[in-house]
């Protein structure tokens, strides 16, 4: 489904992503896990080039979207982004936040959009919130209108750049517990994310990444008891 080449990516003269290869298989959930600073959040943006690499190919599907001649909007169609701090547009009720791409950039009607809304918000366990303004709900509702609002655009892919790390505690395994049973519908996903038993529970593969190089690529089981790399292993000493 994902297919990375060689990925490089500077910022002036501050590379951040040294040349990643990797691939992500249809309906496989990978945990993108590493040091803040270590290039996991260029390395998702890259993926529906939110960030322009520097250097370096990637695929989604057969289509390759690094080549000049993509449409960047059609590919982030089928990619859908979830970001920490939720970004609901404000002045949009909860079901207008999850009609409005369908509408605008799909062209559903606004009756096809609102029930496909519907069933999206009974998903996440919001249907009563959809008249709702986001300025009207928790952090955790939020995010899970933000995923619905994603899904909605029925991506591909589904990204998550730390989903839960703006939550307060009680709410982090509300929208945990939904991105779980989006994996088990086979979505494909990318995740970034420091919670670890999540990524050991639900992820097929563990990326690790740290200075910009993709140190480990391993199951969670793998990865979690038995990390190869000194630097995993550091990692992960202070994080459990
Ligand atoms: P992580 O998500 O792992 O914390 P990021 O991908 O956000 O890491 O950032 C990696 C490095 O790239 C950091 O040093 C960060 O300061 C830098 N960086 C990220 N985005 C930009 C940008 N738009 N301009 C300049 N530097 C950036
Ligand atoms: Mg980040």
């Amino acid at each position: 489904m994902i297919k990375v080449e060689d990925l490089h990516k500077s910022f002036g003269k501050l590379e951040v992503l040294k040349g990643i290869t990797t691939t992500i298989k249809q309906g496989e959930v990978v945990a993108v896990i590493g040091p803040s600073g270590s290039g996991k959040s260029t390395f998702l943006r890259c993926l529906n080039l939110l960030e322009e690499p520097t250097r370096g190919r990637i695929w989604i599907g057969d289509e390759e979207i690094t080549d000049k001649k993509t449409n960047i909007m059609k590919v982030r169609q089928h990619v859908g982004m979830v970001f920490q701090h939720f970004h609901l547009f404000p002045h949009m009720t909860v079901l207008e936040n999850v009609t409005y791409a369908p509408i605008k950039v799909k062209g559903m009607t606004k009756a096809e959009a609102e029930a496909k809304g519907i069933e999206l918000l009974k998903k996440v366990g919001l249907e009563q919130k959809a008249n709702e303004y986001p300025s009207r709900l928790s952090g955790g509702q939020k995010q899970r209108v933000a995923i619905a609002r994603a899904l909605a655009m029925s991506p591909d892919v589904m990204l998550f750049d730390e989903p839960t790390s703006a939550l307060d505690p009680e709410m982090v395994k509300e929208v945990l517990e939904v991105m779980k049973s989006l994996a088990h519908t086979g979505m494909t996903m990318a995740i970034v994310t420091h919670e670890m038993g999540f990524a050991r529970e639900v992820a097929d593969r563990v990326l690790f990444l740290d200075g910009g190089q993709l140190v480990e690529d391993a199951p969670p089981q793998e990865f979690f008891t038995s990390p190869k790399s000194k630097r995993a292993q550091e990692f992960l000493e202070k994080m459990l």
